[in-house]
């Protein structure tokens, strides 16, 4: 039976990227080789990396100015290129969760860094809303969505320095206003790809700020320069992202997966608004995610939480347990996951509670 996956990364692909991935292991553009086993350098292979590069500054509206990159080490490794890069003095950061804590660290390895705002006492709850990012700030960064957590900003914010944000796990859900922006990021395994390559989209006049010597593989001019491809990048990912972007094309662009991704979220939190034994963790509806939601039960049903998970495995749902440091439940409505697949999930919900 195939399953309705709601992992929260990596995650659900849609069928047509599985499948023409799985294509190109056999045999890639033709050529007899495994994309597996192909050079990098191949010009079959650079057309793959040109058409995906050009597909996402297509879909988002990147103006120019902007390069985009596809770089290894994950989103963490953003974590410090970006403050290596950027960083000359001082960074504002705004702490809405554990991936944001975890880019402050490694911002204070090279500077002032100016936490305007924090929720980590109400375990990340909602995302503040008062606070001012300093004008003299070299950049505010922040995570526009709480993947753990179940938050979301999904306003481009107004803000008088650089900015910079972690986008890995909504990334290609809503339009982004690039003219507000210096650098986006994203690892590729929430919206886009397999794990092993990190989407990055720099304005090129952000960079050569920073007085510091930093590392070839760790400067982002080095990877703009060569075209992603000073050394080896992550051919297998890149080649399914390319799958993914054209079939976020031929769907309708990103106006139309961002009315999909509200009808998921609508269904899903409607549904666990009108239980009486699920309730949502965010407090504030307009900071709920439409890409992770997380929900518990109400305290008199707690203990049913484990039976719940496995009402839901014998229905091939998968994937819904909350991360350790929320508990519940938290359900990914990624880009590639079905509506029917809600569906089965809110009709297990409604059983459930029903008999129980
Ligand atoms: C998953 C995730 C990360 C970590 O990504 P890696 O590629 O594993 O380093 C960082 N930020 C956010 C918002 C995420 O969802």
């Amino acid at each position: 039976m195939k399953k309705h996956n709601f992992y929260a990364g990596p995650s659900i692909l849609s069928e047509y990227t599985i499948q023409n991935t799985a294509d190109a292991i056999l045999n890639f553009a033709d050529t007899g080789l495994s994309i597996l086993e192909v050079s990098h350098r191949s010009k079959e292979f650079q057309a793959v990396i040109d058409e995906a590069s050009a597909l996402v500054k297509e879909l988002l509206n990147v103006p120019e100015g902007f390069h985009v990159l596809w770089l290894g080490g994950g989103a963490s490794l953003q974590f410090c290129m970006v403050p290596f890069n950027l960083l000359a003095k001082r960074a504002a950061y705004i702490d809405t969760g554990t991936w944001a804590s975890n880019a402050i660290k490694e911002a204070k390895l090279f500077g002032e860094v100016d936490v305007v705002a924090s929720s980590k006492d109400a375990n990340y709850t909602f995302i503040p809303k008062d606070y001012t990012v300093p004008a003299d700030a070299d950049y505010f960064h922040y995570t526009s969505n709480n993947t753990i957590y179940g938050t979301e900003i999904r306003k481009d914010p107004d803000v008088p320095c650089r900015l910079v944000a972690d986008m890995s796990s909504d990334i290609f859900s809503r339009p982004i206003d690039f003219t507000k922006y210096d650098l986006v990021y994203a690892g590729a395994q929430k919206n886009l790809a397999p794990a092993g390559v990190t989407l990055v989209i720099v304005r090129e006049d952000a960079l050569g700020h920073v007085d510091r010597p930093i590392p070839t593989m760790l400067d982002y001019r080095t990877h703009i320069k060569k075209g992603s491809m000073f050394n080896t990048p992550p051919v297998l990912p890149i080649y399914s992202a390319l799958q993914t972007l054209r079939y976020y094309k031929q769907l309708g662009g990103i106006a139309a997966l961002e009315r999909r991704d509200l009808d998921k979220a609508a269904l899903l939190y409607n549904a666990i608004d009108e239980s009486k034994m699920f309730k949502g963790t965010v407090t504030d509806p307009a900071d709920r995610s439409i890409m992770n939601v997380c929900f518990v039960m109400t305290p008199e049903y707690q203990e049913l939480e484990k039976q719940f998970i496995d009402f839901c495995t014998a229905r091939g749902i998968v994937g819904i347990k909350g991360h350790r440091s929320v508990g519940g439940f938290r359900a990914s409505l990624y880009n590639a996951l079905p509506i029917a697949s809600v569906q089965v999930l809110v009709e297990a919900m409604k059983d459930f509670e029903a008999t129980h």
